[in-house]
């Protein structure tokens, strides 16, 4: 680590002692660019100061009523994190974990990830403490339109444009879109992504984020001289990330064979693999429990209560729930199960010490979420995209362009890993692949 290097890093350990996720994303990052940080412009420039701390983040309360009329306050955010290569782009999420270290986190994480699918969006993320767990559909409702009037001065087509994460589906994103035409008055479609199909939405926007992680894994195992016919995949959350990894695993020949909740995972030896199963996940999700075990019960296969799905053997390993949700001792059972592919969907998936030991190990090839979890908000700019010339792609035109950047994004990380002589490391070959494109934006555009 140079000088310079280790006194941002100092600065930043400092500065945000109290914000531990976002802390681990960028010191991890900076681990993985180190290889790419020679360059006496960063320091001249400051570069790295500006990219590993947002252009600007607001904060704002979100007063609503209950349906029994009473009065709920929860804190709001947006972070727009950098805007080198396009407008600021990035998810809301509605979750009780929600906090500015989350936010910042999600939002730094964004920026690099939407920078390798060579889309033209800057980065941002942005949400609220709220909890949808056990809320009605009216309550949710008004707690995005009491959201959206808080934050609609700050977004727009050509500033910042939201779009869903947990807690936040294309449901959510309606409401959101229908208080911010009426609070502006204009039919401004690419306000935001995740939109319904009838008005403005893209094809395979729901799917994208799980497809995206399922078509940059058959890239890996193409490499590796296999397909993902008969594989079997372990798989962890419910949301709309496993839904999707579900559906595209299943039809390119390969099995998921758990999901799992905050309640512990299923185990289901047939696959995820029916039309009646997907649909059971978003029923699931919209029930507003935020348990997997109604599965094991619909379906009749084992719930393993408390429990974390790594413990099960298989192929590959598919994080799609959350930050940190794998430990080390996670870590080590997928490595002892003969897991030869962690591919990670969600966002920072493994604490620090369980990526480490994961990368480190010859026994599986990693990729990080930058990458291979990049799917969703690849075709939210093609919704933008579609938006911008009023128009609508097929199914067909989306799927495909989706696993054409898919596909580059893996061969961009596999390119930058082997010229800075790392070998197959598509993890700090993402990162250094998308910190270089948006280090020569931000040069470009002064200071
Ligand atoms: N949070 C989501 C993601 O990165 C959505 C981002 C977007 O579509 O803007 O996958």
């Amino acid at each position: 680590m140079n000088d310079y290097v280790a006194r941002v890093s100092a600065g930043l350990q400092e500065r945000y002692a109290n914000e531990p996720e976002y802390l681990q994303s960028v010191l991890t990052w900076l681990d993985m660019i180190a290889p790419a940080l020679d360059d006496p412009r960063f320091e001249k420039l400051d570069l790295l100061t500006r990219m590993v701390e947002p252009e600007r983040m607001f904060t704002f309360l979100v007063p609503w009523l209950d349906d029994q009329g009473v009065a709920h306050t929860n804190h709001g955010y947006r972070v727009q994190f950098n805007s080198a290569i396009g407008p600021f782009k990035g998810g809301l999420r509605f979750h009780p974990s929600v906090t500015p270290s989350v936010v910042k986190f999600l939002g730094f994480e964004q920026t690099y990830k939407n920078a390798l699918t060579g889309l033209p969006i800057g980065g941002a993320s942005g949400g609220a403490d709220f909890d949808p767990r056990g809320k009605s559909r009216r309550e949710i409702m008004r707690f995005c339109q009491s959201f959206m009037t808080s934050l609609y001065r700050q977004i727009g087509a050509d500033t910042d444009i939201p779009a869903g994460d947990m807690g936040v589906g294309s449901r959510e994103v309606g409401w959101l879109y229908g208080q911010y035409k009426r609070l502006t008055g204009r039919a401004e479609s690419s306000a935001l992504t995740g939109k319904g199909l009838t008005y403005g939405g893209s094809r395979i926007r729901q799917e994208a984020a799980g497809f995206g992680t399922v078509y940059f894994l058959a890239r890996m195992l193409e490499d590796q001289g296999e397909t993902l016919e008969g594989k079997k995949l372990i798989v962890s959350g419910f949301g709309n990330m496993s839904w999707g990894v579900c559906r595209k695993a299943t039809e390119l020949g390969a099995k998921v064979v758990t999901l799992s909740g905050p309640d512990g995972y299923i185990y289901d030896p047939e696959g995820v693999a029916t039309q009646e199963k997907y649909d059971f996940i978003i029923a699931m999700r919209y029930s507003g429990e935020d348990r997997v075990e109604a599965y094991a019960e619909k379906f009749g296969v084992e719930f393993f209560p408390g429990k974390k799905p790594w413990e099960v053997p298989g192929d590959a390993a598919v994080p799609c729930a959350t930050q940190n949700e794998i430990a080390v001792e996670d870590a080590v059972l997928i490595l002892a199960n003969g897991v030869r592919y962690y591919v990670e969907g969600a966002n920072m998936p493994a604490t620090t010490d369980a990526l480490k030991l994961l990368r480190l190990s010859p026994k599986v090839l990693t990729a990080g979420a930058k990458a291979s979890g990049s799917g969703g908000v690849a075709v939210s700019a093609l919704e933008m995209a579609q938006n911008s010339i009023r128009y609508n792609w097929s199914r067909r035109e989306v799927d495909d362009k989706l696993r054409t950047i898919m596909s580059s994004i893996y061969d961009t990380s596999a390119a930058a890993a082997e010229e800075y002589g790392l070998g197959y490391d598509l993890i700090a070959g993402c990162d250094i692949a998308a910190f270089k494109k948006i280090s020569e934006a931000m040069i470009a555009q002064g200071l």
